[in-house]
C-alpha cells in the first residue's frame, strides 16, 4: 500500500517539484465542491498530485501527461502501489506533441512554465463548457512580483513568460480567471457564462 508521506519524502530528497500542500488542499476542495469527475493533468512528475486527486473518490478518473521517462516510470510504480491503475491513465509524451480525446471537467496545468499559453490554447477544446482550467506556480516562489530584481537572465525570461501568461488570462475574452494567493499562486479559468 502506498503512502503519501513517502511520496513527499521522495520528492524532497530527489528535488522533484510537486504541488505545495496549500495548493493541493485548494485543488482537492475544488474537485469536491464542483463534483469534478474527469481530470486532465499536464505534468505528472512522480504522480503525487494525480494520486491525491484520485484518492478523493473512486469515480474520479485522471489522464496525466509526462514527458520525462524517469518520472513517468516512477509515477507508474507509485500508482500501482496505491492500486489506482483503473483511475489514472499515464501518457509518456510531450504534452505539446500528443493528443487526448474527449472532454474533461478539469484541466490542471503543472508543467513547463514557459509553455503555459501553449498548453492552455492546445487543451481548451477538451474542457467541458462548465469546467475549469487550473494553473499552478503563477507566483514562481514569489519571483513573479519583481522580475527586475532577478539577476539571472534565464530566470528573468522565465518569470516574464509567467507574467505574460497572467496577462493572457486577464485579457482573455473567452475565459474569466480568478487568481488565488495560495500555494505558489493558482489561477482558475472558466468559460464566460453565455446567456
Ligand atoms: N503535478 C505534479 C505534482 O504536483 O505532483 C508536479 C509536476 S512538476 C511541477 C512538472 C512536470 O512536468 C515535470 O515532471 C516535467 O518533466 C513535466 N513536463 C514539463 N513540460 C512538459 C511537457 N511539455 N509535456 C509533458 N510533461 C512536461
Amino acid at each position: 500500500m502506498g503512502s503519501i508521506t513517502n511520496l513527499e519524502t521522495y520528492a524532497k530528497e530527489n528535488n522533484v517539484p510537486i504541488i505545495q500542500k496549500d495548493g493541493l488542499n485548494f485543488l482537492v476542495d475544488y474537485i469536491k465542491k464542483n463534483n469534478i469527475k474527469n481530470i486532465l493533468e499536464i505534468g505528472t512528475a512522480i504522480g503525487y498530485s494525480a494520486i491525491n486527486m484520485a484518492l478523493i473518490s473512486k469515480d474520479i478518473t485522471i489522464t496525466t501527461i509526462e514527458r520525462n521517462e524517469t518520472m513517468y516510470n516512477k509515477a507508474c510504480d507509485n500508482i500501482k502501489e496505491f492500486g489506482l491503475e483503473s483511475q489514472i491513465t499515464l501518457i509518456l509524451a510531450d504534452a505539446l506533441e500528443t493528443e487526448v480525446f474527449g472532454k474533461y471537467d478539469l484541466i490542471f496545468i503543472d508543467a513547463a512554465k514557459a509553455q503555459y499559453i501553449k498548453f492552455f490554447e492546445k487543451y481548451k477544446p477538451h474542457l467541458n463548457k462548465t469546467g475549469a482550467i487550473i494553473t499552478d506556480n503563477l507566483n514562481f516562489h514569489g519571483l513573479s512580483k519583481h522580475p527586475e530584481n532577478i539577476k539571472s537572465k534565464n530566470l528573468r525570461a522565465l518569470v516574464n513568460k509567467i507574467n505574460n501568461y497572467k496577462k493572457f488570462l486577464i485579457d482573455n475574452h473567452e475565459f474569466i480567471t480568478e487568481f488565488y494567493e495560495i500555494g505558489d499562486g493558482i489561477a482558475v479559468s472558466k468559460y464566460h457564462k453565455m446567456d
